[in-house]
């Protein structure tokens, strides 16, 4: 089976799509890697959607991706002694390091690193941005704060601190356990909430020791103002745009959209576009036209993958929301438009001899008219940098390692193959066109472009470069 569409889709499981039967339909709609929120999911729960992602995989023959998505330091205040209260413009209230239940001027907040880092003048935001304080003064008992904008508050409401670096890492106690388990359970990527400096994402990858690659979630300032280090340090990111719209204010969104999306781009590490994409999906089974042209926008920007989260997880039409997707992708890519952008906006190769290649293959395929750019990769790193180039000819990886091909399953226009490794030379020729044709990536008597390394399994080797005929022979096996 193949996909008519380079973009990828990721599609949240939830309680409205954890069953076995509605994973391969989503599959089947269009979703490429499921994400699984460790907000909301325990480690059975987990476990058992692995499998069940597992079974559809092995049903269609096809990797499927697994994103497992660690919850991070959410922040949240604790609770009130006689229900919600009000805060009203102008007033002051407090927060403390006292357990003792809140009322209409102070409450608890029980994370006592944040004291130490808040400063007079700092922002603080409750419950999505929806109640706006500022830092008046604090110590390492108390933060006192001014109201700016007021509302209702009530228990365990989310706390950010857009102007605060907080002093503790991107991994809470229950993140390590939720890690260690998906790791067990042998999930492809893990997605690493409210990362602030490069270092997060060190510390993750001294837990994961190539196991599972690391998605960086960009959702707050901090990391935006860091961004060339983190793209350095990182796998794959992820445009936030949940928290980030409540951490930054909303309107400077898009523009963060574009320059994560184009810093990832030049790097050649995926960029998977998040949250509220379809919201509306959640109870309707056709979206918004504002919708459909945020789902084109980060297509035309190149990202590798768009996202649903709780239209898939929790709403009322999962399947319509993927098939949404996918048609908007289909329809978007083959706009004039879409190839022009993609071509305007390619970055320069690294001087390396992969991105030389991968250059290289791109040119030949467009020059000659070519059916497909065939890699044989181990780790999935030739395929991304050939996806770098954002050629107009599909590309096919085969790859022996499973754990690549579902890796890729986050990347920009890779059609992965699992294949056992090639013998020598003629086997990778002739078994790249086989593979090609069974796919319906080229039709007998069309050319392909093959990328490879020699001698065979040598990590980081590509050097080869082969034009070869998709011989009639090939459909015969
Ligand atoms: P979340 O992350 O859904 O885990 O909060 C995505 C976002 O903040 O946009
Ligand atoms: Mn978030």
């Amino acid at each position: 089976m193949r996909r008519l569409r380079r973009t990828k889709i990721v599609a949240t499981l939830g309680p409205a799509s954890g069953n076995p039967e509605m994973i391969g339909r989503l599959f089947e709609a269009g979703a490429d890697t499921f994400r699984i929120n460790m907000s909301h999911s325990s480690h059975d729960r987990m476990r058992e959607l692995v499998a069940a992602i597992r079974a559809v995989e092995k049903h269609h023959n096809r990797p499927i991706g697994i994103l497992v998505d660690l919850q991070g330091p959410k922040l949240r205040v604790s609770t009130f002694a006689d229900g919600p209260v009000m805060l009203d413009n102008g007033a002051t209230f407090t927060f403390d390091a006292d357990a003792t239940p809140g009322d209409a001027r102070r409450v608890h907040l029980p994370h006592p690193e944040i004291f130490a880092g808040i400063k007079a003048g700092d922002r603080l935001l409750l419950d999505d941005g929806k109640i706006r304080l500022t830092v008046t003064e604090s110590d390492r008992q108390r933060i006192a704060t001014r109201v700016e904008v007021g509302g209702k508050l009530s228990d365990r409401k989310g706390v950010s601190l857009p102007d605060t670096l907080i002093p503790f890492s991107a991994l809470t106690p229950k993140d390590r356990s939720d890690l260690d388990a998906a790791l067990d359970a042998g999930i492809d990527w893990i997605g690493l909430s409210f990362v602030q400096r490069p270092d997060d994402i060190a510390e993750a990858k001294k837990i994961t020791r190539g196991r599972a690659a690391v998605m960086a979630k960009i959702e707050k300032p901090a990391a935006v103002n860091r961004l060339d280090e983190i793209m350095e340090a990182t796998d794959a990111i992820m445009v936030a745009r949940g928290d980030l719209g409540v951490e930054m204010p909303l309107e400077k969104v898009p523009g963060i959209q574009k320059q994560l999306t184009r810093a990832a781009r030049r790097a050649g590490k995926p960029v998977v576009v998040a949250t509220q994409m379809l919201e509306s999906m959640i109870t309707s089974p056709v979206p918004t036209r504002a919708e459909v042209s945020d789902v084109a926008t980060a297509i035309f920007d190149g990202a590798d993958a768009i996202m649903l989260s709780a239209e898939s997880a929790a709403g009322q039409f999962p399947v319509e929301a993927v098939s949404t997707m996918n048609r908007i992708a289909e329809e978007v890519e083959s706009e004039e438009g879409y190839r022009a952008i993609m071509e305007a906006q390619h970055a320069e190769p690294e001087a390396t001899g992969a991105d030389a290649i991968a250059a290289a293959a791109r040119q030949i395929a467009d020059t000659l008219d070519l059916s497909a750019i065939i890699c044989w990769t181990f780790s999935g790193s030739t395929a991304l940098r050939v996806g770098r180039e954002r050629p107009r000819a599909p590309i096919v990886a085969i790859s022996p390692n499973i754990a690549a091909g579902r890796k890729l399953s986050v990347a920009w226009g890779v059609h992965c193959i699992v294949a056992e490794d090639a013998k020598d030379q003629d086997d990778m020729i002739e078994r790249a066109c086989r593979l090609a044709f069974r796919d319906a990536f080229a039709k007998a008597g069309r050319r392909v472009i093959i990328v490879a390394g020699l001698p065979l399994g040598t990590p980081g080797a590509t050097n080869m470069l082969r034009i070869a005929f998709v011989g009639a022979e090939a459909g015969g096996d």
